[in-house]
């Protein structure tokens, strides 16, 4: 009986028959053939070293998070620290929190967003043009 799986990449979808020499196939238990595209298999490594050899906070993905926080107007009322963490949350992304104290630290320097409040305490508000 022919094995659907085999005539499909395991990784793309596409329909890999004709293409032996470019593919690889890979027999598990119960007979059933795995089949994926060398090209493909070699994306995916470079894609899991690429993901092994990045820290999982990358501080420059922090930064453009909150950057379009910051250009969706988000921070057109002021936001207290503990509110950007969580908004960063509900996005889907888990920074901690030194990664984003020290994006918003940039973009107060930078002139993008005021600092309010006490330490410990602070709130970040868009900076308005003058
Ligand atoms: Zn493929």
């Amino acid at each position: 009986m022919a094995n659907r799986d085999s005539n499909n990449c395991l990784l793309c979808g596409a329909d890999i028959q004709g293409d032996e020499d470019g593919c690889l196939r890979v027999t598990v238990a119960g007979n059933r053939v795995f089949s994926a595209h060398r090209s493909c298999i070699e994306a995916l490594k470079l894609m899991l070293r690429k993901e092994t050899l990045k820290p999982l906070e990358a501080p420059e993905s922090a930064q453009s998070l909150v950057l379009s926080l910051y250009s969706d107007g988000w921070f057109s009322k002021s936001r207290k620290f503990k509110e950007v963490v969580d908004e960063c949350k509900r996005r889907g992304f888990n920074f901690s929190g030194p990664t984003i104290a020290n994006v918003l630290r940039d973009l107060t320097r930078r002139g993008l967003l005021t600092r309010e409040g006490k330490i410990k305490d602070y709130s970040y508000i868009q900076k308005r043009p003058v």
